[in-house]
């Protein structure tokens, strides 16, 4: 993957003509918001409106035992109100919510902003009733469905603190998150389908009750009207509260600064960090790279097939759509269920304009074969989007050739939890793209490359290091909830001064950025410092390879020595001869540097329930230390692990 050899795709002539922000725009707004930043994101706050306007826009500090972030600080506003209230004036009857079932079977709903603003009412008044008030905390724990939207909505309208728990994890994790926010009450369903199976999601609320405070409610939600116990006294039907429940109910006035939500990170590289969310700063800056990295216009139908459990959920399905009055599609599905071509059906079915995945869906659809994609008519799609890991060239080559027919541009958002929203990102009518880079920072950002020993900002091109950025933006996480300790050490500490991103990456010759993986993921052979993204990708460009992860070991010669794992695809046989070939195919995809030692064929490899590979525990079986493998609450599928362990190569 070297720079000069990386092929460029510049935009269209139509999408650059068309789009909010072309290249000339691009380069007269970014250099508006280094030059006069307070100036930039005060004219920005406009896409918001607020009850009561701010004087300051920013009071910022990174300095280490000072940490303070806050941005409009004075001004007062309601989330809710903005994403649902606001546009009953101009488009109540406008769909704000389609939802896609499980099941092709069931059919779709289309919901209006009229019928949104009740549904959010009765939602908000029900848990009034329940005792909730203002800064209490929920945790919220449901399918994809329309209600878990209600939920969030109601949450923000009046004033209490969400925190989303996917409905994968287990009632440990859950009862571990509904103690560590003291949540007054549980918002849960009875089942939760998925891919054609039904996780009885009540039954895991009632186990993970059995560990917390005998006072926490649990409001149940129907979704399959599936058989529950019930405690009397505990659990609330919310179907037949919402029948009764009044349809209007007054927002509450919030500070900007007051919490929004708490969301858990991935927890890809150790213990998962409560990342806590603003409402102002946090609305406006979802709202803004909505509209601008989508190029989302009026009338668009727009998906994100994430879960409102990550955080790609909050920002790109609820809070940034639907402020800005977009119509917004939900998934409570699987992309393999019926089959392969689900989520091709389903933008044929909708006419979906903007399309936004993850890699790990990209690549285990790729490897299913062109048909499923190409009976389908996805004309209507106008952006794709990919987020949440690097994606490698192989892949983003198959999603703009296969899926956007060479018509679409590919924005690779590179953001975190803890960024609220996207950091880098190619914008549609703006920039060339080139497979796996994140190329340009958004407006207001100011990434910088730092040596990762002396911590020098490396200001020439090309540079590589370790990501951090210079100076805050509004959607900036606030704290790590109840530890703004542990928040100063994470992300203030290792480099003064600046946020540290935990990411590497290199800015090429032109100036563009690549996101080379977690730091924890550079290794150094012999002296020489690789990104193990770089060796993963050449191995998922070998026919035979489905899927790989590497990690470092220690190598009594080399200091570091590569351990691959390895999935094949299906049909193909491990073997000695084809373990060779990959060390060959490596060395002469990247050069004899980074030619695996240890090669381990995996039938699958441990990913979190958002389908990141956790290089953690590959690194610990690898340094033949599994004994403590930290936290895996978040992994998908634990029993992938005792087989890695049981074939493990350095003994
Ligand atoms: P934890 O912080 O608990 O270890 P996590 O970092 O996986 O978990 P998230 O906030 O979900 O939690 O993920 C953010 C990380 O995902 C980024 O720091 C980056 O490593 C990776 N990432 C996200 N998008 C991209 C992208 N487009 N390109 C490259 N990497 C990405
Ligand atoms: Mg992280």
């Amino acid at each position: 993957m070297s720079d000069d050899a990386a092929k460029t795709y510049p935009p269209s002539a139509e999408m650059a003509a068309n789009a909010h922000v072309n290249a000339e725009r691009y380069a007269q707004m970014y250099q508006a918001s280094m030059d006069d930043p307070d100036g930039f994101w005060r004219e920005q706050a406009a896409r918001v409106d607020w009850i009561k306007p701010f004087s300051q826009v920013k009071d910022v500090d990174f300095t280490l035992g000072n940490v303070h972030i806050n941005w409009y600080a004075d001004g007062s506003l309601n989330v809710s109100a903005n994403c649902v209230d606001r546009h009953l004036e101009t488009r109540a009857d406008q769909t704000a919510i389609i939802w896609e079932p499980d099941s092709p079977d069931e059919d779709a709903k289309h919901i209006s902003y009229r019928e949104l603003h009740s549904q959010t009412c009765k939602m908000a008044n029900i848990l009034r009733d329940m005792g909730v008030g203002k800064g209490d905390r929920v945790i919220i724990y449901m399918p994809m469905i329309p209600e878990a939207a209600y939920a969030m909505l109601a949450c923000a309208r009046i004033g209490a603190i969400h925190s989303i728990v996917f409905a994968g994890f287990s009632p440990d994790a859950l009862a571990a998150r509904v103690n560590g926010s003291e949540a007054k009450v549980v918002i849960t369903a009875d089942y939760a389908p998925r891919g054609g199976r039904a996780t009885p999601l009540k039954t895991n609320a009632d186990q993970a009750l059995l560990h917390c405070s005998d006072s926490v409610k649990l409001l149940v939600v129907k979704r399959t009207g599936g058989q529950t116990t019930w405690v009397d006294g505990r659990d609330f039907d919310y179907n037949a509260l919402a029948a009764d429940a009044a349809d209007t109910c007054e927002p509450e006035e919030m500070n900007a600064e007051d919490p929004l939500f708490i969301l858990y990170t991935s927890g890809s590289t150790g213990q998962p960090k409560g990342v806590v969310h603003s409402t102002g700063g946090y609305l406006v800056y979802a709202a803004m790279t909505h509209e601008i990295t989508f190029d989302y216009h009026e009338g668009d139908i727009y998906w994100c097939t994430a879960d409102v459990g990550w955080v790609t959920g909050h920002s790109y399905i609820v809070y940034g759509p639907l402020a800005n009055g977009a119509t917004t599609l939900m998934f409570e599905g699987v992309p393999t269920y019926p089959d392969a071509s689900r989520f091709w059906q389903v933008c044929e079915k909708h006419k979906v304009n903007q399309f936004y995945t993850a890699p790990t869906a990209i690549r285990a659809l790729m490897g299913q074969g062109n048909d499923f994609v190409t009976k389908c008519d996805l004309s209507s799609i106008k952006v794709l989007g990919t987020v949440g890991e690097p994606i490698n060239p192989e892949a983003w080559n198959w999603y703009n050739d296969v899926v956007g027919g060479g018509r679409c541009p590919i924005v690779d958002t590179w953001w975190q939890t803890e960024t609220g929203g996207h950091l880098m990102t190619p914008l549609p009518g703006a920039h060339d793209m080139k497979p796996g880079a994140a190329m340009k920072p958004f407006f207001g950002i100011k990434p910088v490359v730092l040596e990762p020993t002396t911590a020098e900002e490396l200001t020439a091109n090309p540079a590589e290091g370790v990501l951090c950025i210079a100076d805050s933006w509004p959607g900036q996480m606030r704290t790590v909830w109840g530890d703004h300790e542990r928040f100063e050490k994470t992300y203030f500490a290792d480099y003064p001064g600046y946020y540290f991103t935990g990411d590497g990456c290199k800015r090429d010759a032109d100036g563009d950025y690549w996101i080379t993986g977690r730091v924890d993921d550079v290794i150094n052979v012999s002296g020489h410092r690789m990104g193990t993204a770089e060796v993963e990708s050449a191995l998922v460009a070998h026919a035979k390879v489905a899927e790989a992860a590497v990690v470092g070991y220690p190598h009594e010669i080399k200091g570091q020595g590569i351990y691959c794992y390895v999935t094949l695809m299906g049909g193909e046989e491990p073997s000695e001869e084809l373990r060779l070939e990959l060390r060959n195919w490596v060395r002469t995809e990247i050069g004899p540097i980074a030619s695996p030692d240890l090669i381990q064929w995996a039938p699958g490899l441990p990913k979190t329930r958002s389908g990141k590979i956790m290089r953690r525990i590959l690194r610990k079986i690898a340094e033949n230390d599994y004994g403590a493998l930290g936290d895996t609450s978040t992994l998908a599928d634990p029993s992938v692990v005792d087989d890695l362990i049981e074939n493990r190569m350095n003994r």
